[in-house]
């Protein structure tokens, strides 16, 4: 073998080493809006992330609160169902909206483990939640998953602002605890299809 095959073969070989999933990049810091209580009820929706991850779902959670109780819950579970509409905001506004009011659904916060995706952020127009915290942002949660980022991002805000404006939208908050879920998650699961 030649050095020069040799130093070929050694690239060959570290390209083939090289993760196919990037570690969590460096967390965002807090959106300085948010107060104790909303670190308290992301907890929770972590809390959600994690339960889906061996209940059939991606790690997804969002959690509904109004007057500092939760009212609602849900877990991502669009792989146990095969419906790609289980996302945990769409899927929490879905199961719920028959019995929470438009009035309660305006007097709530949202708060969901990663930022919500456009579909979501269209469920969350629809229901009239009057705010949304999210934990990662989708910009990162996506470097994490290794999805080559798009190059014109269109991120919740700009969907809030553009379809209802009246919705306060926070985050991102304590990323990098949301983003250690991501990390511990997607290197052992395949990329089935977009789910937040
Ligand atoms: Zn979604």
């Amino acid at each position: 073998m030649t050095p020069r095959t040799h130093a070929t073969l050694l690239l060959a070989l570290s390209l083939l080493a090289a993760p196919l999933f990037a570690t969590a990049p460096a967390p965002l810091p807090d959106d300085p809006a948010c107060t104790a209580a909303d670190r308290a009820f992301m907890e929770r929706a972590y809390e959600l992330a994690r339960y889906a991850t061996t209940h059939g779902g991606s790690p997804f959670g969002a959690v509904l609160v109004k007057d500092g109780k939760v009212i609602a819950e849900y877990s991502n579970c669009e792989h146990v169902t095969g419906d790609v509409t289980k996302h945990a905001e769409t899927g929490l506004i879905s199961a719920f909206s028959p019995k929470i009011t438009r009035a309660t659904f305006a007097a709530s916060t949202l708060y969901t483990s990663s930022e919500p995706c456009t579909m979501c952020c269209g469920s969350i127009r629809f229901a009239g939640i009057g705010r949304v915290v999210f934990g990662t942002t989708e910009l990162q949660f996506l470097r994490v998953m290794g999805i080559p980022l798009d190059p014109h991002p269109l991120d919740s805000r700009e969907v809030f602002e553009r379809t209802a404006p009246g919705t306060k939208v926070l985050g991102p908050l304590m990323e990098a605890e949301g983003l250690k879920i991501h990390e511990d998650y997607w290197p052992t699961h395949m990329f089935p299809r977009d789910g937040t």
